[in-house]
């Protein structure tokens, strides 16, 4: 039978769990406390035991754990099969992945395996009587279409990363770890990973990107400045429409109302001025840096730290401090 319960595929990387599992973490509560059902979360990987510490401030009443080696690589045949069988058994009336290139991936194979419902790219869940309302973004955020219904089987969702709020919580009860053994048949595992290349983190998509260095027309052809912080950073590179025009960036590294719409954990940015049509692109970025050689810049007014001065005297010396620090970490090792 169908449970009240909310399950969120808490995905890790780079030895984190990633930002919007908290989010999902934190609109599963409030959905679970108007269902009556329960807040869950799965970690899935190897020694994933390792990134329990992260969850214990959302409110979470049981974490599946899903801990082998078969799943020290990602593959989507192997995540695929074992989630399945984890909601064979405990049957969540939501599994929430995030609206990453993991969570894009899983939640509609899984679906499609099961032939259970799928929405992708949702922005916000609630219950409305009997039935569950689900909205989603269209074209870009253009769009919104709310899926209005009673659920019969469980439902899988994606979610946009930085549309939800992320709210700890404070512990309500006991968080329950439950280690879960399952055995996967040799033939269901068609695919394998090989080898990870990781992604150059200047060129990932914007709106997945937790820190993004932005560009505007202060920085003049000279895209060197922001891409020096970006490598030193490990950021990606956004701008305004004006370095698109002039052909400096491509159009999906413009942020804005006419471009993308991001929620990094850090924003820089870069000789930009702060006009309505970019500031309607940032406005979920949780901390906006500004650097800008006019003080009276309406950027100023948005970001949440500002820097008045020549950019080509600040970004050096951003640089110089973040190099120290680095071989300082390093030293300290
Ligand atoms: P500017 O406004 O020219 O600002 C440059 C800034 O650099 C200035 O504040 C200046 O003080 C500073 N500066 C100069 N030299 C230095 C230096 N050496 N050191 C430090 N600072 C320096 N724009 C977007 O970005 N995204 C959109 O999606 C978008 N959509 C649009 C849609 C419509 C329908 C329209 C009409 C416009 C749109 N625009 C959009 C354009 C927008 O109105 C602005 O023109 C644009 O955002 C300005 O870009 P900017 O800040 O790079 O340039």
């Amino acid at each position: 039978m169908l449970s009240k319960d909310i399950l969120i595929f808490a995905e890790c990387r780079d030895y984190e769990v990633t930002t919007v599992t908290f989010e999902m973490l934190s609109e599963a509560r409030k959905l679970s406390q108007q269902l009556n059902g329960k807040t869950c979360a799965c970690l899935m990987g190897c020694k994933v035991r390792e990134y329990i510490h992260f969850l214990r401030d959302y409110d979470i009443e049981k974490v599946y754990l899903l801990d082998n080696d078969i799943f020290l690589k990602y593959s989507l045949d192997v995540y695929a099969s074992a989630l399945q069988k984890l909601i064979v058994k405990h049957t969540p009336l939501i599994l929430m992945f995030g609206a990453t290139s993991l969570g894009n991936e899983l939640a509609p194979r899984i679906a499609a395996r099961m032939k259970l419902p799928c929405i992708t790219e949702v922005k916000r869940v609630w219950v409305a009587g009997e039935n569950l309302v689900i909205a989603k973004s269209c074209y870009d955020d253009k769009v919104y279409q709310n899926f209005n219904f009673r659920p019969e089987r469980t439902v899988v969702v994606t979610v946009l990363p930085g549309d939800m709020e992320g709210e700890k919580a404070e512990r309500s009860s006991e968080m329950e770890i439950v280690d879960e053994v399952i055995h996967l048949e040799p033939d269901r595992i068609k695919s394998r990973t090989i080898k990870f290349i990781k992604g150059d983190p200047r060129k990932i998509d914007l709106e997945e990107a937790d820190l993004i260095i932005a560009g505007g027309k202060g920085i003049g052809k000279e895209l060197h400045m922001v891409e020096d912080l970006a490598d030193i950073l490990g950021g990606s590179i956004g701008g305004t429409r004006p370095l698109v025009d002039d052909g400096i960036i491509p159009f999906e590294r413009q942020i804005g109302i006419t471009g993308r719409s991001v929620s990094p954990r850090l924003l820089m940015t870069c000789g930009i001025s702060g006009a309505r049509e970019f500031v309607a692109g940032i406005e979920k970025a949780r901390l906006t840096v500004a650097i800008n050689i006019d003080p009276t810049a309406p950027i100023f007014k948005f970001a949440n730290l500002g820097a008045i001065g020549d950019l080509h005297k600040i970004i050096p010396l951003i640089a110089e401090q973040v190099e120290r620090h680095k071989q300082n970490m390093e030293k300290g090792k």
